[in-house]
């Protein structure tokens, strides 16, 4: 499994002292918090190297050879540096592989948290008794789940991922999570989760298959097909993908596809964060879409959640996801707003004053081809009727409609 030629190195968790790890955890998390002094280990876990004597003046020297001794630190004569790099993620160490910054990857190359800590606040927050992690990487989405639910499965094709994890699932003292190796749901037969959550590797690639970071849309094709039989009914499953509209087919028609062929009828709502025109005529969209069980309908917002500063927290957004959904279903279930599916249009939310709720938007920022709802000032979702308070408003000042 470790290739000395590629020259990926591994952590070894069984290599951890047990006895000794919650002092060792409130070592390393002390020296990641970004309130704290810069220090030698701060700096060697953030990828400089540094003189053995210097790190020896903040720690013992037998918790420095332990550090080496997992992996986490290498000694080179009297330098020291870290092959991988660390990260505090909602007070979770985090041990994963630096960027690659151009390099070329090898099959086995983790994800160096390019979104996960960004997913991990848009992650539904229910009390949920089984979760699921979709390729899980190092590790990041599952141990945010473990805080609740009460179970967590990681699981991902590449064996060096579900080591990591299983390092960073000791070395945070979590005992809730369990991670396997499996190629997407092959090794889940019969199971079902409440919250399934796949941060997927698809980017601009299309049908192409680069490495498991680019695996290109069948893989997607796969997930999807399979979700239904994987889905508890009333669950969740929550995915990162990029969608790439074609001139001549739509990802929304493709996934429709997928979904049905599965058998089980699954509702979407798509958060697209980004998107821009590709040279061929087509479209590239990120988005975060959330997949859940009811009467098939998919439907899209734009909100650029990657824009989103530190100050709604986590249990914030996850309220305001739900939130979307809710309204959704609601103003799916009017007949007299057939604009809010795909197919005839899009509907547009955007941050105001980095509030919750719905927000105000100037008319100008808003491409002409969407539809935008809009309100003049936060609403409660709560009910109905404010639903059709709100849709009035928006009707009669004709902010809402086919454009
Ligand atoms: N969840 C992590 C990693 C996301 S990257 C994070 O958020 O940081 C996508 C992950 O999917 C990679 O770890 C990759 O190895 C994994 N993957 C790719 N193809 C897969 C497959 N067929 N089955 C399971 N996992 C797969």
């Amino acid at each position: 499994m470790y290739d000395p030629q590629i020259g990926f190195a591994l952590l070894r968790s069984d290599r951890l002292a047990l006895g000794e790890l919650a002092a060792l955890r409130r070592l390393i998390r002390d020296s990641l918090d970004p309130t704290a002094p810069d220090s030698p280990l701060r700096t060697v876990l953030k990828g400089i190297e540094c003189s053995r004597s210097q790190l020896i003046d903040q720690l013992p020297e037998n918790r420095l050879a332990e550090l080496c001794s997992c992996g986490l630190l290498v000694e080179s004569g009297q330098r020291v540096f870290s092959p991988f790099r660390a990260h505090l993620v909602e007070g979770f160490v985090i041990v994963t592989d630096p960027a690659s910054a151009g390099r070329p990857r090898s099959t086995w190359y983790l994800d160096p948290l390019c979104e996960g800590p960004q997913l991990a606040r848009l992650l539904i927050r229910r009390i949920a008794s089984r979760g699921l992690d979709m390729g899980c990487g190092c590790g990041v989405l599952s141990l945010v789940m473990s805080s609740f639910c009460d179970h967590v499965i990681g699981v991902d094709i590449n064996p060096r991922a579900v080591e990591f994890s299983r390092f960073n699932s000791v070395l945070n003292g979590i005992a809730n999570v369990t991670f396997m190796e499996s190629d997407l749901f092959n090794s889940l037969r019969g199971q079902e989760f409440d919250l399934i959550v796949f941060n997927s590797p698809t980017n601009k690639e299309g049908d192409d298959y680069r490495d498991l970071l680019e695996s290109g849309e069948p893989l997607l094709a796969r997930f999807f097909s399979n979700l239904g039989n994987h889905l508890r009914p009333d669950g969740y499953c929550q995915v990162n993908l990029a969608m790439n509209d074609y001139t001549e087919s739509r990802f929304v028609d493709r996934l429709a596809t997928w979904i049905r062929a599965g058998e089980r009828d699954l509702r979407a709502l798509t958060m697209v964060c980004k998107r821009h025109k590709n040279d061929d005529g087509g479209t590239w969209k990120r988005g975060w879409a959330t997949f859940w069980r009811g009467s098939s309908f998919l439907s899209e917002v734009d909100w650029p959640y990657h824009l989103l500063t530190a100050t709604p927290s986590p249990l914030e957004l996850s309220q305001l996801v739900l939130r979307l959904l809710e309204n959704h279903e609601l103003l799916n279930s009017q007949r007299h707003l057939p604009q809010l599916t795909w197919s005839e249009g899009l509907c547009c939310i955007l941050p105001w004053k980095q509030t919750l709720g719905l927000w105000d938007v100037p008319l100008a920022q808003v491409p002409d081809e969407v539809a935008l709802l809009a309100s003049t000032k936060p609403l409660s979702f709560s009910g109905a009727k404010h639903l059709d308070i709100w849709i009035g408003l928006c009707l009669q000042k004709g902010l809402l409609g086919v454009l």
